[in-house]
């Protein structure tokens, strides 16, 4: 079977679930609106799948997947970013209460972001390399890909603080914002920690 009669079938069988009696309380409840309290800004890597490891359900969080879960710095032109237009709807229209970017092992976009080789004139990098360059910073001096990795995290979220809006309900209380970083090899969780500006394992 070729990959995507898998995806046809794999449907077929999940329509079965989502539509069981056991499943109708949450579709009555949530087919005319969502209110998730989480955001999650995750790499589109096919390894990783915050909801899937969070053990989260359907509605739980608003997602963005993006080469290696960027947040770009504010522009008070505004413009068409997807992630700015999506933190600006869960941010203002969903008051989501919290922010998890959240970057992983063997990061694609990251290791272009280092490979000095790699340019805007490369072939095949001519969207990928200006977009992973806005954490270009996190590469400095930096040869190891974890360390870089979990410095893009670091960067973006410096990035949202840079949003006037995120800044402002940070400030009061009502919105609070984390840095991940999983292992896939391993499992591992590690989340930022302001007081010592570093990364430390969950369990
Ligand atoms: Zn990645």
């Amino acid at each position: 079977m070729n990959a995507y009669d898998c995806l046809i079938n794999g449907y077929k069988e999940y329509k079965e679930d989502y539509l069981s009696a056991e499943n109708k309380a949450w579709l009555d409840f949530h087919s005319t609106g969502q209110a998730p309290k989480v955001m999650c800004i995750a790499c589109s890597d096919s390894r990783i799948g915050p909801a899937m490891f969070t053990k989260s359900n359907l509605g739980d969080i608003f997602m963005v997947r993006s080469v290696a879960n960027i947040v770009p710095p504010y522009n008070e032109e505004g413009g068409a970013d997807s992630t700015s237009a999506a933190l600006e709807y869960a941010v203002n229209h969903l008051k989501v209460e919290h922010i998890v970017v959240m970057g992983h092992s063997g990061c694609g976009g990251i290791a272009a972001m280092m490979n000095g080789d790699i340019d805007e004139n490369t072939d095949g990098f001519k969207f990928i390399k200006p977009w992973v360059n806005l954490v270009a910073n996190a590469g400095q001096g930096e040869c190891d890909p974890t360390v870089c990795e979990k410095k893009g995290v670091m960067l973006s979220l410096q990035n949202l603080m840079s949003f006037p809006w995120i800044n402002e309900k940070v400030e009061a209380g009502s919105l609070s914002l984390h840095g991940w970083h999983f292992d896939i090899a391993s499992g591992g969780l590690s989340e930022f920690q302001e007081e010592t500006q570093s990364f430390k394992e969950v369990v």
